[in-house]
């Protein structure tokens, strides 16, 4: 066989596919608590618009940065929700939050360049660049900082090749949501070192009690390039829509991108879109409050075992210390060993970085009486 890239070969194989497939390969039964996929379906009026568009014959070529209607709704939810003014051509509607970062790396990164990325962080990131040739230069989220970035120590990682800073809030795995001061902080921090701020807010619809914060809303200069997503929000999941949020001349780079990428988002998949955001928002609202509970449910599980954790304020995952339970293990065996003898799936923390080793991440996309299963079986590991 001829050659294959060498740094898509160097990729590192994700630490939950081996969990996943571990889990597979026994053929038993397992609590599922590894992977981010919500439980619920798209509500009936989102699933009648993308069948009624595909029966309608509505299949063709679109805009490569989305139709009209679903831009236009979204500057409306932009407005609304994110308190974004923005005008549609602002906004390019992607095949996934997944590939609204892929483009905003695309546009904006050379190979060479290096870009600052949260560790803990969704292990996307530093595969992406490893792709595109990039540095993925880690910045720690520490506990002793409540999790939240530092500016003097992002000021020490930055290098005359550093060209992005990417912000995650709220926070896979941490479901950390920062405030509004730490935000507006690292949107200076990225004016002062004239680099471009990616945020990823693919679970902006999901904070518990506290507000989620865009950071373009502190942005003067067009250097916030904002992402989001209909998976969480939506549970479309499956649909693949997501959509890139930036200054005109950004999106006019990103049109280019898409013609060459996929030439346009699939069409009913859009017209599903503009159903949800057009329709009745009470299922986000149901979906968000049912991730709350759980989230309530679980911590009080976990203090009551003394286990310890991330207080989780947003998206759908907890972030469990058991550098106790596991010792001198490393953590990866220690899930292995969890799903061997408890029959509980979880995500190891190494996964997400180097400041992940000790930790596992609970999905909390899952019943009550799996997550208190899942739990339990943690427990008796303790115990044990
Ligand atoms: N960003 C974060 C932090 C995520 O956890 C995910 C999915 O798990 C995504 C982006 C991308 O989601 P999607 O590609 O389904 O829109």
């Amino acid at each position: 066989m001829p050659q294959v890239s060498p740094q898509v070969e160097r990729m590192p194989r994700s630490g939950i596919r081996k969990i996943m497939d571990a889990a597979w390969a026994s053929g038993k039964p397992f609590v599922g608590m590894h992977v981010g996929e919500p439980d619920f379906i798209p509500p009936k009026h989102v699933l009648d618009a993308g069948s009624a568009a595909y029966l309608e014959g509505q299949t063709h070529y679109v805009s490569n940065v989305g139709i009209p209607e679903l831009r236009a709704a979204l500057a409306d939810k932009l407005a609304r929700v994110n308190r974004l003014e923005v005008t549609p051509d602002q906004i390019a509607v992607t095949a996934s939050g997944t590939e609204a970062l892929f483009a905003a790396y695309s546009a904006i990164l050379t190979a060479g360049d290096e870009v600052l990325i949260p560790d803990p962080g969704w292990p996307n990131y530093t595969m992406a660049m490893e792709m595109l040739q990039c540095g993925a230069v880690p910045y720690r989220l520490e506990p002793e900082h409540d999790f939240v970035p530092q500016i003097d120590a992002l000021d020490a990682l930055v290098t005359e090749r550093t060209r992005a800073i990417l912000v995650n809030s709220p926070s896979n795995p941490l479901g950390t949501v920062y405030s509004a001061e730490t935000l507006e902080a690292l949107v200076r921090f990225a004016e002062r070192h004239d680099i471009w701020l990616i945020s990823d807010e693919c679970y902006d619809a999901l904070t518990f009690g506290v507000e989620h914060v865009s950071p373009a809303v502190f942005d003067t200069k067009g250097l916030v390039i904002s992402t989001f997503s209909f998976s969480k929000t939506y549970a479309m999941t499956g649909v693949r829509v997501g959509y890139l949020v930036g200054s005109p001349e950004l999106l006019s780079v990103v049109g280019k991108l898409q013609e060459t990428i996929l030439a346009c988002v699939n069409t009913p998949a859009q017209l599903a879109a503009v159903a949800a955001l057009t329709g009745p928002q009470d299922c986000v609202e149901e979906m968000r409050s049912a991730y709350e509970r759980r989230r309530d449910l679980a911590v009080a599980e976990l203090d009551r075992l003394s286990i310890p954790y991330v207080r989780p304020d947003g998206a759908f995952y907890l972030w469990i210390d058991v550098t106790e339970l596991a010792g001198d293990l490393p953590v990866d065996d220690w899930a292995l060993r969890l799903l061997e003898e408890e029959r509980v799936a979880v995500a190891p923390g190494s996964t997400f970085g180097a400041s992940g080793e000790g930790w596992v991440r609970l999905a909390l996309a899952a019943s009550d009486e799996e997550i208190l299963a899942g739990i339990a079986g943690i427990g008796r590991m303790l115990a044990a």
